[in-house]
């Protein structure tokens, strides 16, 4: 292959940016409304670096700070340099999108370092944001850079667009939400586009869609001397979650796309968290809430699935007796009539947050390939992956008609956690990396 680019990597440059970028990680953090982020703060680090190299200052980079809310701004950088024959209108992209400005939060107190200062111990980088995401945007800046400095003839047009509002969707429009509805990402349709924040160098192929649910169970609060007045809230929600799960499973039994794209567990629904009406062990409480979350493989329909479980929610208040099983003894019923009145159980299905749509990224397309062949070339091999874990708005995109794949270079085990760390030589593994894509598509 005829190599076109051919990009270095300043180690002292990579290290001082993301030196700067991680110093501001405690005002990075996105847990709203205890942390909401500034993520300018590491935009201004990622501009500082560029402008030397934009196109008011004599260079090939364009730079476009989009904000939508004040102090939270998204970057879209360019780099165009034609080779001086294309006629057609539309010119082809290269875009390398999804690496993000803020952080999840980090307790200093559990931390073995200051994590909101890099600190480098021989090839490994320590600070929050190094994997997940910080350490890539200081990459791509790198690669722009070197792009700049090298000036080499590409056909396509070169896109890099850091987010902000990554981590939390509890504030939306922000982010690559925003982007997306005001059209600043439509022309990169026009090419692959690469979500840098996965890890582990291999391509990721596939993702899940996710919805958190919860349920609430309203029974009658009695003393538990007098059990066959009350309705046990706590009984209530183990009947109506297994119930649910077992209607859930049979609808969704394990895809047989889950092997094509090497997904280690399947589609499930399953309680996470529940909790009660306060009370004392001889009381038996008034309601109960059980709360979990639904991981769907995306062969299937994350708003059917939805639906689903709302129907099935709705059949059961129709006849909530229908739960009981007798296994928990006589006075264990969800429809009581007393002297005092008629009472029943009554559920209540509520969703949390946005449903993030699942992916499964084509495996035909130009864009696939080209990432899978350069690991080969770079590492020797190349084994894509998919995980039941979620990324917001890749799916959306996909359906809008993207040809969108998923990589990243940092380490999935320490995925917002403590000590987390990316290294040097696994950054410039994905330098190169995106090196080869750059060629690929320049044939
Ligand atoms: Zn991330």
């Amino acid at each position: 292959m005829q190599r076109q680019v051919d990009l270095d990597f300043d180690e002292g440059r990579y290290l001082k940016l993301l030196t700067n970028l991680i110093g501001e990680t405690e005002h990075l953090q996105n847990n709203p409304p205890k942390f909401i982020p500034e993520e300018d703060r590491a935009v201004k680090h990622v501009v500082d670096a560029l402008q030397p190299y934009t196109k008011q200052n004599g260079g090939l980079l364009t730079i476009e700070h989009v904000t939508y809310v004040e102090g939270r701004g998204n970057l879209i950088i360019e780099y165009d340099n034609d080779v001086g024959c294309s006629t057609t209108t539309q010119k082809g992209t290269v875009s390398f999108i999804g690496s993000h400005l803020d952080v999840v939060p980090a307790n200093p107190e559990s931390w073995e370092r200051d994590p909101f200062k890099l600190t480098i111990e021989g090839d490994n980088l320590y600070g929050r944001g190094t994997t997940d995401c910080l350490g890539h945007v200081a990459m791509i800046t790198e690669m722009l850079i070197q792009l700049a400095e090298k000036k080499p003839k590409l056909k396509r047009k070169i896109v890099a667009v850091f987010i902000a509002a990554e981590e939390s969707s509890k504030i939306p429009g922000v982010g690559i939400d925003m982007l997306l509805k005001d059209g600043k990402l439509d022309h990169l349709k026009a090419g692959p586009v690469y979500w840098v924040d996965a890890s582990d160098v291999h391509p990721c192929i596939g993702t899940s869609s996710a919805a958190i649910w919860a349920l609430k169970c309203i029974g009658r609060l009695f003393h538990s001397g007098l059990p066959h007045k009350a309705i046990n809230s706590v009984e209530l929600a183990m009947d109506a979650v297994t119930h649910i799960q077992k209607n859930f499973y049979q609808e969704y039994p394990p895809h047989p796309c889950e092997i094509v794209y090497k997904y280690e567990a399947p589609s499930t629904m399953k309680p996470t968290q529940i909790r009660t009406a306060e009370g004392s062990v001889n009381q038996i409480p008034p309601w109960a809430e059980a709360q979990g979350d639904i991981r769907l493989t995306p062969f299937y329909n994350i708003d059917e699935c939805i639906q689903k479980v709302e129907g099935c929610v709705a059949k059961l208040n129709e006849d909530i007796n229908q739960l009981v099983s007798g296994d928990r003894g006589p006075c264990s019923k969800y429809e009581i009539s007393l002297p005092e009145g008629d009472f029943k159980g009554e559920l209540e299905i509520l969703w949390e947050g946005e449903v993030f749509r699942g992916i499964a990224c084509d495996l035909n397309s130009d864009g696939f390939k080209a990432l899978d062949e350069a690991t080969k070339e770079v590492t020797g091999s190349s084994e894509p992956y998919s995980m039941t874990g979620s990324l917001p708005l890749v799916g959306e995109m996909q359906e809008a008609g993207f040809d969108i794949q998923i990589c990243g270079y940092g380490y999935s085990s320490v995925y917002h956690s403590d000590n987390e760390y990316c290294t040097l030589s696994q950054m410039k593994i994905g330098m190169k990396v995106f090196n080869q894509i750059l060629n690929k598509f320049n044939q």
